[in-house]
């Protein structure tokens, strides 16, 4: 309430209040609570005008974060206070009337500047530190000797006043003195540690070279060396160190005693690691992120010979319907079990599961069988997520679909093998989800050239990529060259020819099918006028006629029956010259509205072929309804009488839909002609044209000129 009330300058101040109270408590300052409230309120005021200000600046938030190291807070808990604290009030407070939305999300970006901004100081303070440490050294070292050479007095008060822990021993690693620092860092008594040589400090964490270096202290080789090591303290925690270590020689230079020096590094330590724990979990389900993930997925693509590697990528299906229709919280509840079950899916060492952000996960195993193990990996997931996920009373269904890329080290970078999961995972997606799918490189080079293909469309038409070949169509009768069907291609400039099968899906899925298919029946229309003009356009045969295809966008676009009158007429083309083809799948179900128009074509004399009859449901009884002239008998009917004799049910039920298909009033086209006996047992079926490979492959227009002529003359 009080937010609502109060001007800016009194919210900025309430927020300074309660950011001051959340983290004194974790400052190591000599300030009061209020006085430390006044160090941080002109930094309460960046954030409030980086939150507000037009633009995003990073370096905002980073500088706060500075600013925090320096005004000591640098307890582990300070900067998770500070994140929290900035991340329930700032908005509240210091948002004026701007779109909480946005200012959320400036937040959010400006916690994640502030945290980054803290850890670089903090490492800067750390490298200062050391240096100051060193030189510190340096100086007691000299004050030692010094004091060794001169009176007893000085040397003791350097040592005793001294705020690093102080340490001599001789060279065969006894220990004469300690100070009180060193004593307080260990939790021992002066006694204790005496009675532990320095060779007994071992820890199962020192650094390889640590005892070489040690070694070669004590034999007078070298002088000093330094080092970050760990001690275990008897009360059994550790104690982390940045350790110096001294030689100090007698008067005459002779090695005699070994110096060390050392401060307690222990919180500073926790708090990096912490800082680097967050950096690589998820803060939801706990699980390493993104960033983590991505390491490990490198160690592993470069590891040695005969080691490799599989990847499940795994997707929740319908998460987004579970988190709209319940609420985020619930859409969160049900991310951490599924966080708890994958995590439990993947115990052995070498394996690891990490979340990628939303409702994406990766599983990995490493190792030299991973070919195996990878597919027990997903389907133990699989067995995971069958369990429902009792949320508010709710059991949630959950699946999800698994895309698995398996594979040797050193072949692959984790950018690649990330993008072919994510694909192969999205195959398994579309194949109805609940599933998981191998990747295999020829289903990604679709996949990836897919992408490319659709963005590469609308141009191609622009800049005229597409061009039309013609298939004749042969009346099995006469042998004589009835017409023609259009076939469009496009002449990508880096992939060559690609075939219709591969772009006029995505012309579909993009809406580019309308003016694409617009461009072909354009382009058909008038190649048939100048067949006819060129062929004499009659004669037994009668004119030559065109076959164009029709997609079921452009049955349903409201333009086509009068773009289709436009095209015959400016071309003067006579509609019975024309035959639109239109997939039976495409008229499924189809009421009278969506027959509207075909009807209206057909009346105007223009013929409606029933494209690939027989791979959909071929309701016969249907046909009756539709204002269908011919039957094309799909290419698998023509297969099946490759072999000889043919499968005698085959030609069964072939003879059965050409005398149905006659019956109805309509003439059977069949396609994939391929063999002169083909051609023949159609012929002998019943069938009234044929179109295939027996008689010509799809090829330029001119081509059709010429197979036309030769039947007209031979
Ligand atoms: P479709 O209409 O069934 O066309 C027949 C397909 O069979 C053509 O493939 C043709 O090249 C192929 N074919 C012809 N004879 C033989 C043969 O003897 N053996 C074999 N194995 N195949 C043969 P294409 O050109 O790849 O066209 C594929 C499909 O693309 C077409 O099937 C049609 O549905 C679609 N399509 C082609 N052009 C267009 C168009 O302009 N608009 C629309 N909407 N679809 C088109
Ligand atoms: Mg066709
Ligand atoms: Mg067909």
């Amino acid at each position: 309430m009080r937010a609502e009330q109060d001007g800016p300058e009194d919210r900025l101040r309430r927020f300074a209040t309660i950011w001051s109270r959340a983290v004194f408590p974790a400052t190591s300052t000599s300030l009061t609570r209020p006085e430390f409230e006044e160090r941080l309120l002109p930094l309460a005021r960046r954030l409030s005008e980086a939150l507000r200000a037009r633009t995003y600046d990073a370096e905002e938030g980073k500088a706060v974060g500075a600013a925090l190291v320096e005004a000591h807070c640098t307890e582990p808990e300070a900067l998770s206070q500070t994140l929290d604290c900035v991340d329930a009030y700032l908005v509240l407070y210091c948002g004026g009337d701007r779109l909480q939305e946005d200012l959320r999300a400036r937040a959010a970006r400006l916690q994640s500047a502030m945290a980054a901004g803290y850890a670089e100081a903090l490492r800067q303070r750390t490298l200062a530190e050391q240096e100051a440490i060193a030189r510190a050294a340096l100086e007691a070292q000299g004050a030692v000797a010094r004091a060794l050479h001169a009176t007893e007095a000085r040397f003791r008060a350097v040592f005793e006043g001294a705020a690093i822990g102080i340490g001599i021993a001789d060279l065969e690693g006894n220990i004469l003195q300690v100070n009180g620092a060193l004593l307080r860092m260990f939790g021992v008594t002066e006694r204790v540690m005496r009675g532990r040589g320095v060779p007994e400090w071992t820890h199962p964490d020192d650094a390889p070279q640590v005892w070489r270096l040690y070694e070669e202290l004590v034999r007078g080789e070298r002088e000093h060396y330094h080092t970050e090591k760990a001690f275990s303290r008897p009360d059994g925690t550790v104690l982390w160190t940045n350790l110096t270590v001294s030689l100090l020689r007698d008067a005459d230079g002779n090695p005699q005693y070994q110096l060390a020096l050392m401060e307690d590094t222990t919180e500073r330590r926790l708090l990096n690691l912490r800082l680097r724990y967050e950096a690589t979990h998820d803060a939801l389900t706990g699980l390493p992120n993104r960033t983590l993930f991505f390491e490990r997925l490198e160690k592993a693509l470069a590891a040695g010979d005969g080691q490799r590697f599989g990847l499940c990528y795994l997707d929740l299906d319908g998460f987004k319907t579970i988190n709209d229709s319940l609420g985020h919280a619930a859409g969160d509840r049900l991310l951490v079990e599924v966080a708890d079950r994958l995590q439990s899916c993947a115990t052995a060492p070498g394996e690891m599961v990490a979340r990628l952000g939303g409702d994406e996960f990766v599983a990995l195993t490493t190792g030299t069988d991973t070919e195996r193990e990878v597919d027990d990996l997903a389907d133990r997931i699989m067995n995971a997520l069958v369990t429902p996920v009792r949320i508010d009373g709710r059991e949630l269904l959950v699946r999800g679909s698994i895309g698995i890329v398996e594979g040797p080290a050193g072949e692959r970078g984790p950018a690649e093998v990330l993008r072919s999961a994510d694909i192969t995972m999205y195959r398994a997606k579309s194949a109805g989800g609940n599933r998981y799918e191998m990747a295999d490189a020829e289903a990604d080079a679709r996949a990836i050239t897919r992408h490319g293909l659709t963005n590469a469309l609308p141009a191609a038409l622009d800049r005229g990529e597409f061009f039309i070949e013609y298939q004749p169509l042969v009346h099995l009768g006469d042998g004589t060259v009835r017409g023609a069907e259009a076939l469009v291609r496009w002449l990508h400039p880096q992939h060559g020819v690609i075939g219709p099968d591969r772009f006029i899906p995505l012309a579909e899925h993009t809406g580019l099918i309308v003016p694409l298919g617009r461009w072909v029946l354009e382009q058909s229309v008038r190649q048939a006028r100048e067949w006819q003009e060129r062929h004499g356009g009659t004669g037994a045969a009668g004119p030559l006629r065109v076959n164009v295809n029709l997609s079921p966008c452009q049955l349903t676009h409201p333009g086509l029956v009068q773009d289709t009158v436009d095209i015959l007429e400016r071309a003067g083309l006579e509609p019975d010259a024309l035959c639109l083809e239109v997939t039976e799948s495409a008229l499924i179900g189809a009421d009278d509205d969506l027959l509207k128009p075909l009807r209206r074509l057909s009346e105007m004399g223009i013929d409606i072929a029933l494209d690939d009859f027989g791979t959909g449901y071929s309701n016969l009884a249907n046909l009756r309804r539709l204002p269908v002239r011919v039957l094309k008998l799909d290419r698998s009917f023509t297969q099946s009488m490759q072999q000889f004799p043919a499968d005698p049910v085959d030609l069964k039920i072939v003879e059965g839909i050409v005398s149905l298909a006659h019956g109805l009033d309509l003439a059977v086209t069949v396609e994939g002609v391929e063999t002169g006996a083909q051609a023949e047992q159609l012929r002998i079926l019943g069938c009234d044209t044929a179109q295939g490979w027996y008689y010509a492959r799809p090829g330029p227009p001119e081509r059709l000129h010429e197979l036309a002529l030769v039947d007209a003359t031979g």
